[in-house]
């Protein structure tokens, strides 16, 4: 029985050798060849812009407060018809662990995920991307959504016309 053992023993890792020697290769010669993430892959991230070809961002500062490793600065600022934007803004992406807690964070979809995973560099400071570097010209996940028609703000159009929006009461209407 030892010798039945044994004998089984010593052949079957060739034989586990032998069987995936037939498999076709898993390996991708990147970077010749490059994968093709899931959409639901977390890479680099990107500034999008609203369907009027808007930057979405209103600086807000949520997505650097809830950002674990504090990559993400900004300085917010305003343009003539009131409407706020980054005067700045900055990630570091050698700091970056890719969790995606901004892009869940941001209420504009103007802070967005992307499947861009090339982003090794030997120098740090090339990691750090300015807001030029980010912004990119379309919506990214969503072309439609635009955050001043559901706001209530009246920078887009006047208070009270937005979608799903009434128009504001004039509380001098209330009075007795
Ligand atoms: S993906 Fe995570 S770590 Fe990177 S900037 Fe967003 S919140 Fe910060
Ligand atoms: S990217 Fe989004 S969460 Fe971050 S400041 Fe801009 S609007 Fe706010």
């Amino acid at each position: 029985m030892n010798l039945l053992r044994d004998f089984k023993g010593t052949f079957q890792p060739f034989w586990v050798t032998l069987r995936n020697m037939l498999r076709p290769p898993v390996t991708i010669q990147y970077p010749e060849e490059k994968r093709t993430p899931y959409p639901r892959y977390r890479a680099r991230m990107i500034l999008t812009r609203d369907p009027d070809g808007g930057e979405r961002c209103v600086a807000c500062h949520l997505c650097s407060a809830a950002c674990p490793v504090d990559c993400i600065s900004m300085q917010a600022t305003e343009g003539p018809d009131g409407r706020r934007y980054a005067a700045w803004f900055r990630i570091n992406f050698a700091r970056c662990i890719y969790c995606g807690l901004c892009a869940e964070a941001c209420p504009t979809l103007a802070i967005q995920m992307s499947p861009d995973y090339e982003i090794c560099a030997r120098d740090p400071l090339s990691l750090v991307w300015e807001k030029d570097d980010l912004l990119v010209d379309h919506g990214g996940l969503d072309n439609v959504y635009n955050f001043y028609h559901h706001a209530g703000i009246g920078v887009t159009q006047p208070r009270g016309s937005g979608a799903e929006e009434t128009p504001p009461v004039d509380v001098r209407s209330l009075l007795p």
